[in-house]
């Protein structure tokens, strides 16, 4: 594969489930292009392929001494090279990387979207001032990412920061994984979702997170108030063990539920009545580079 290693531009690109991505970075990490398409998981492979060459040749015509790096649910297995866990359960079982190169001509660096996020946040956003951060996803699911003086920590088995599958409650509710009671089944929407509707009598009355969340701030439904308590709950003692743990320089909120109005300060205060100090300090703060996070993350990969 042709190498860039000495590029001026590094080419971003962010998989997501309904869109695709693209970002370059100048050699001072400003934006000089950015770019969505839609896609459709249900395509296939071949369809989503093809749009992400569609993107990469048009911004390699402007930008041709570039890296390229790009970020997926999921990761790539270090045993086999395939990979696994993506939410867009076509590309699963797929040689990810030598399938782009191939279609690219082009190597290429692949990463866990919530390893891109944590990744931009940590040098670019929220977290630039801090050593060691955590950063969260949540939001379909729950993700992390651990950045170490501006390095992400993967870890032998790439698992580093899969904090979505610590078991908070064995039963709980069930989750993809194979276990009960993860923290993704009470930190994300569906999370969210699934306990309102185990609570709520009303068979197949589908209520958005976000209405779960406006019920709970008036007060008017008392399931909503308890899902919404037992959320925060959760997420205090989910970060709580993970201070208690790693005692982060500062934790990184982003995904869809960290905008809700007030989280961080909630989500602080449950936290401190679960760690193990009395003098807790964690700057707990929300993302500061928005959806772009995971493209330029994807970007400063490679
Ligand atoms: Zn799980």
């Amino acid at each position: 594969m042709p190498s860039n290693a000495n590029s001026k531009f590094r080419i971003g690109i962010d998989l997501g489930g309904t869109k695709i991505e693209l970002a370059v970075l100048d050699a001072s990490n400003k934006v000089m292009m950015r770019k969505r398409v839609p896609t459709q998981a249900q395509l296939g492979v071949d369809h989503i392929i093809s749009q992400i060459t569609k993107l990469y040749l048009e911004a390699k015509s402007s930008y041709p001494a570039h890296t390229l790096g790009i970020g997926t649910p999921g990761s790539i297995s270090e045993q086999t090279g395939l990979l696994r866990n993506s939410n867009t359960v076509c590309l699963n079982g797929i040689a990810l990387q030598r399938v782009i190169e191939e279609a690219l001509n082009c190597s290429v660096f692949i990463e866990n979207d919530a390893n891109c996020f944590a990744l931009a946040e940590a040098t670019l956003g929220a977290g630039r001032n801090f050593d060691t951060v955590f950063g969260v996803i949540m939001g379909t699911g729950c993700g992390g990412g651990w950045v170490i003086n501006k390095h992400l920590r993967r870890g032998p088995q790439r698992l580093a920061g899969e904090w979505g599958h610590m078991v908070l409650d064995p039963t709980g509710l069930s989750c993809f994984c194979g276990q009960h009671g993860c923290v993704e089944t009470f930190i994300s929407g569906s999370g969210v979702e699934r306990h309102y509707q185990a609570l709520n009598n009303s068979v197949g009355e589908q209520i958005s997170c976000e209405s779960i969340f406006q019920m709970a701030l008036s007060a008017e439904n008392s399931i909503a108030v308890k899902v919404v308590e037992q959320f925060y709950s959760h997420l205090g003692q989910a970060l709580a063990n993970l201070i208690n743990m790693m005692d982060p320089d500062a934790i990184v909120l982003g995904g869809g539920l960290s905008n809700i109005d007030g989280l961080p300060e909630l989500c602080r205060k449950k936290v401190a009545e679960k760690v193990f100090t009395k003098e807790f300090t964690t700057p707990i703060i929300r993302h500061h580079l928005g959806d772009s996070a995971g493209v330029i993350g994807a970007a400063l990969i490679a």
